[in-house]
């Protein structure tokens, strides 16, 4: 990677649904810095005191919210939302379904990319969010040099997937489909202890996976989970990182659908 080209980074906040102190004060966190956050809303599950909160904070500052699909009601199937046997039809009529509610309710606030709850799919969900339009579809990358072996095998094999797990396509179009990939490389979650409670990574590890992140792709996304960032290591631990990014002078700070304009626009 050019030592001279900044490292863009985002910020992918999952699980939208309710309007929370924590969905609040994290929102505050990164706006109070000029940072921009990517809510992924649960169009089923969004409440009216939500929706009202998210437009009126879009309207304020259009440039540091971003308002995207997660899924539609968050149920666990076969294998999360929409991974495992779960048959195309029900797959796409709760996509289209969620894509009509984030349209009707948001209208041009919307930015229509998908990220699949749990990162989980198979090829009939990519059959019908290709149908459905989505411009970017987000799932999960991972920097591990065996991961990244996997990935490269289905890169020559031109797949999405291979034995029903993710090849990342990161920056690039999901194979056989004109959607463009934009995946997370860095959750603040290192164990789930409950749906509200987990174990963390540190700062230092944090860091230290977005400092080889960086050495590999130019565009580094982090998934947050607002509402377990619920006590204050929780919050002390997300500023921190925030801090140490903040203090690296070759990072900037963009959101999902720039990073769409930017990739897309010589294609
Ligand atoms: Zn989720």
């Amino acid at each position: 990677m050019n030592r001279f080209i900044k490292t863009k980074v985002c910020f992918r906040n999952d699980d939208v649904n309710i309007l929370t102190p924590e969905l609040v004060s994290l929102t505050n966190i990164l706006i109070n810095r000029g940072i921009s956050i990517t809510h992924a809303v649960e169009p089923c599950n969004i409440t009216v005191e939500t929706i009202d909160w998210l437009k009126k904070m879009k309207e304020d500052l259009p440039n540091l919210i971003e308002i995207v699909q997660h899924g539609w009601d968050h149920s666990w199937h076969d294998k999360g939302e929409f991974g495992g046997k779960r048959l195309y039809e029900e797959q796409y009529i709760d996509l289209k379904c969620g894509k009509e509610i984030m349209e009707e309710t948001f209208g041009i606030d919307f930015f229509p990319m998908l990220v699949v709850p749990c990162d989980c799919y198979n090829k009939d969900t990519i059959k019908a969010v290709s149908l459905l339009q989505y411009k970017v579809f987000s799932v999960h990358y991972n920097y591990r040099t065996s991961r990244r072996i996997f990935y490269n095998i289905g890169h020559l094999l031109g797949k999405g997937q291979l034995f029903g797990r993710h090849i990342s396509n990161h920056l690039n179009y999901y194979p056989g489909t004109q959607m463009f990939e934009i995946d997370t490389s860095i959750s603040f979650i290192k164990k789930y202890l409950g749906y509200n409670e987990c174990e963390m990574n540190s700062v230092k590890e944090i860091t230290r996976a977005f400092n080889v992140l960086k050495k590999q792709i130019p565009v580094v996304s982090f998934s947050l989970h607002h509402r377990l960032h619920n006590k204050k290591i929780h919050i002390d631990l997300f500023t921190s990182v925030l801090d140490e990014l903040q203090m690296m002078n070759n990072v900037t700070f963009v959101n999902y659908e720039k990073i769409y304009q930017e990739y897309t626009k010589s294609h």
